[in-house]
């Protein structure tokens, strides 16, 4: 490919679209799509329509056509929601994969816009900074201090400082200087590259390396629910075969052909109302939902297995900077060593980055600004050198001649800067009480100091070897955000703990704390303090530690690991580069979409689009309450398959003949279409319980199934049974020759309950009628309600009737079956009640 110069003002929307024609996309693989044929034929191989169409075989084989005709159509429409479910769930994935996919800043028309990663071409300037995994391959055009993390393509772990090509000198290594490969990690600086091969092209690409991205692992509630339909499905084999012989015994008139048919039909009823082939499709319905309704309230899902863990949380390590607090500093208090005020103001606005971007060091440029030193005045001077900020110093300088004055500036973290200056003992005690005055009122306190260096030669090589002058101390006030205090109080109650990391000092942090009412808020290990501990000391001292102040990124990673040796399960946020491991490491990782760097954004489970503490404890109550409805509703279709299941277990052991048997396959199909939507769409959509942060966290071994939801589900699925399958042996005993209005009465039963059942499975606690106000304007509830019900009329009142061997009720008859319903699912209010009067 021909090197080709953009001109500064970067590339027009009409040549990135021509060049995207002409070199595709920025990605290593272009992305699959299942087809549409492949997604039904993934549906068809499921052991339930397997059942299916060998059930619609045999009517075909039987010389009942139309039975087989119906079975047929009913199998499409239980495709059809099948696909339209997945096709939902694809779209919601996707949507949230495309809002939390890599972006980058470019140049287009002569504007900064921000595009996704996917979408660069050949030709684009891209801006590069810290914190950014570069995309692309391409050429330095601009550079200032940019060094990069080259490890992923050469394995060098050292960083390489990067150069504009003009500057370059030749040289026979393979890896470039003036050039940049995606893949690689931009650790410092900043600058504009030229983007020269995307995609395969890329050295990245060439090695392959990650092409296979790994593929989407089944979560933990989906191998528990996949177990379960094994172990259904086993013990439907085993019933298969005990109905099939019930039957081949009860029908000795037959012919021996018809006997072995008859006696399969009745198997194979059986085997499909036992199998809760419903489980898997909740699970993705459940959480794909979950996850879409989250980003709509600023909380990006990027893995799924997230929701399901997220309502299992039960330490929220949070950094306190920007997310407990606003991130909008101002200087609030000053002393000066000496009394100079002027000159302790200059000095620290001196140690300031010249467009400054944290935000502390924008509030001291204002501060300065107040008493009159402009940044003019300030930065007029000439920038001989500066000493970078690091985590691990916590303090920095910058070097100014100034009308022939060499003035080294410093400012960083008192204890830091106090090590290095000279003081007189009298000036140290006063400054250390000052200290700690302006820290228990909560401020982020700063020292500043200077010195005058006679000649360049005579300036320190590093921060640490300089000896100043205290000028003296600047306090920064970072209130917290308003709705902090609520929320923690929240967590105290749903027994998270909330654990504030900082830079901060110990003071300051735990004066923060007192104020959003954190427990044990003087509950304190410093970075220094968790240097000296071992890993085993760490756990024991993790049990009741509230903060972690004066602490690098390193250390979050050992802090995750105490946690979650103990058997907590963590939460834990970051923003820069170094928090990247810890991100992936802890239970949910959750990065900032406002600050945080890309590679933190790529190892989180979680982004916060909006940074903000309330957003993840929001999060967490939606976790739990997602995880609330996939246990209703699991529980649920196990309550309904229990009357269908019996019903065709019993009537054959009975020794009910074929013909008027009270479910046949067909039925049981069409209540499968009922139960499947019914569930997945109302109780989806199931707000939280009012108690829901009020329970201590879920224990992450506990079963989905528990003994209580089993319980319940039993009961509740053998009422139902008796009340439908009651009806209609009563019926059938009466009058052996009206199988059709005996089956129709069992069936109406079972359909309408279904109506009731929903409502009363809504809440553990609230009654039905409160769960159906809670959602009477949500109009996709009623047409749930009002389908079932036009649904029965169809099939009653139609012709179709004739075909699913059903017979009209009287209006009497109706209303019966109505009442019957409701008996046999509404007890349950009563038991709901006597829990709620026992409390
Ligand atoms: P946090 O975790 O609260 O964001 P940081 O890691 O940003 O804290 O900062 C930790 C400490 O480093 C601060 O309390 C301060 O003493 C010092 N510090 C941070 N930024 C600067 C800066 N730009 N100049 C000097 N000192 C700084
Ligand atoms: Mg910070």
């Amino acid at each position: 490919m021909k090197e080709f110069r953009t001109n500064p003002t970067g590339l027009t929307t009409k040549e990135a679209l021509q060049r995207q024609e002409q070199f595709g996309k920025n990605e290593l693989t272009p992305q699959k799509k299942d087809s549409f044929f492949h997604k039904v034929l993934h549906i068809i191989c499921e052991p339930m329509f397997l059942l299916l169409l060998v059930a619609a075989g045999i009517y075909f084989i039987l010389g009942e056509p139309q039975d087989g005709a119906i079975m047929l159509i009913f199998v499409l429409g239980i495709i059809s929601i099948d696909v339209i479910q997945e096709w939902k769930t694809d779209k919601t994935l996707s949507a949230l994969k495309d809002l939390s996919a890599p972006h980058v800043k470019v140049i287009r028309d002569g504007n900064e816009v921000t595009i996704a990663s996917v979408d660069l071409v050949p030709g684009d300037l891209m801006m590069i900074y810290e914190g950014v995994k570069i995309p692309a391959d391409g050429i330095v055009i601009k550079c200032s201090a940019l060094c990069v993390d080259e490890s992923s393509l050469t394995g060098e772990a050292e960083g390489v400082w990067k150069i504009t090509t003009e500057n370059v000198e030749p040289s026979t290594d393979y890896w470039r200087k003036d050039y940049c490969y995606a893949g690689t990690l931009a650790i410092q600086g900043t600058a504009t590259i030229q983007v020269d091969k995307i995609g395969a092209t890329t050295e990245y690409g060439k090695i392959g390396a990650n092409v296979a991205s790994a593929p989407d692992e089944p979560t933990p509630l989906q191998k528990q629910t996949g177990s379960l339909v094994k172990l259904c499905a086993g013990i439907a084999a085993v019933l298969f075969a005990l109905v099939g012989v019930a039957t081949y015994i009860n029908i000795p008139d037959h012919a021996f052909g018809d006997r072995i048919i008859e006696s399969i039909l009745a198997g194979i009823t059986l085997a499909m109302a036992m199998i809760p082939e419903e489980f898997p499709v909740i699970l993705t319905v459940f959480l794909s939902m979950g996850a879409w309704r989250l980003a709509k309230k600023q909380s990006l899902v990027r893995k799924l297995p997230a929701v399901e863990t997220l309502g299992a949380v039960s330490v929220l390590c949070v950094d306190k900077t920007g997310t407990i607090t606003m991130n909008q500093m101002t200087v609030q208090d000053t002393w000066a060593n000496g009394g100079d005020t002027n000159h302790l103001s200059e000095i620290m606005g001196l140690a300031c980055e010249t467009d400054a971007y944290d935000p502390m060091e924008k509030a001291m440029l204002v501060h300065c600004e107040k008493l009159g030193l402009t940044k003019d005045h300030l930065f007029g001077g000439k920038l001989i050198t500066e000493y970078a900020f690091s985590n691990e110093l916590k303090m920095m300088g910058r070097i100014w001649l100034h009308d022939d004055e060499i003035i080294v500036a410093a400012k960083g973290s008192p204890e830091r800067i106090l090590t290095i200056c000279a003081l007189s003992a009298d000036e140290r005690t006063n400054a250390e009480d000052k200290i700690r005055e302006m820290s228990e009122q909560g401020l982020r306190v700063i020292a500043v100091g200077f010195m005058n260096p006679k000649t360049e030669s005579e300036i320190p090589e590093k921060i640490s070897d300089c000896s100043l002058t205290l000028c003296g101390l600047v306090g920064l006030a970072d209130p917290p955000r308003e709705s902090v205090k609520n929320d923690i109080a929240l967590c105290n109650k749903a027994g998270i703990r909330v654990v504030m990391i900082t830079g901060d000092n110990g003071i300051t942090a735990a004066s923060i704390a007192q104020k959003i009412g954190m427990l044990n808020a003087d509950h304190i290990i410093t970075g220094d303090m968790l240097n000296e501990m071992t890993d085993e000391e760490l756990c024991e001292k993790v049990k009741d530690v509230s903060i972690f102040s004066r602490v690098v990124p390193e250390h979050k990673m050992r802090i995750v690991k105490a946690f979650k040796q103990n058997g907590e399960i963590v939460a834990m946020t970051g923003d820069g580069v170094n928090d990247a491991p810890a991100l992936k490491y802890a239970d949910i990782g959750i990065a900032m979409g406002k600050r945080g760097s890309e590679v933190s954004r790529e190892a989180a489970d979680l982004i916060l689009m909006d940074d903000n503490f309330s957003t993840i404890v929001y999060t967490v109550k939606d976790g739990r309450r997602v995880y609330d409805n996939i246990r209703k509703a699991v529980g649920y279709v196990f309550t309904i398959h229990i009357p269908i299941a019996f019903a065709a277990l019993l009537a054959p052991m009975l020794g009910v003949g074929p013909a008027s048997l009270f479910l046949l396959p067909l039925h049981v199909v069409l209540l499968e279409l009922v139960i499947d939507p019914t569930c997945s769409i109302v109780l989806e959509r199931q707000p939280a319980e009012t108690d829901i942060m009020d329970r201590k966290p879920r224990n992450p071994k506990e079963k989905l199934l528990n003994a209580s939801v089993l319980l319940k589900s039993i009961t509740q699925g053998l009422a139902l049974f008796a009340a439908s399958f009651g009806t209609y042996y009563y019926l059938l005993e009466q009058n052996p020759e009206n199988a059709a209005l005996a089956r129709t009465m069992g069936f109406a039963i079972i359909m309408l309950a279904n109506l009731f059942l929903v409502q009363v499975n809504s809440s553990d606690h609230d009654f039905a009628y409160q769960s159906f106000k809670r959602l009477v304007k949500d109009k996709v509830m009623w047409t749930v309600n009002i389908g079932t019900i036009a649904g029965l009329i169809v099939i009653l009142y139609t012709p179709v009737n004739s075909f699913l061997k059903f017979t009209p009720l009287s209006l009497s008859q109706l209303f019966t079956a109505l009442g019957i319903a409701a008996i046999s699912i509404l007890w349950y209010e009563v038991v709901k009640l006597i829990k709620k009067l026992n409390k």
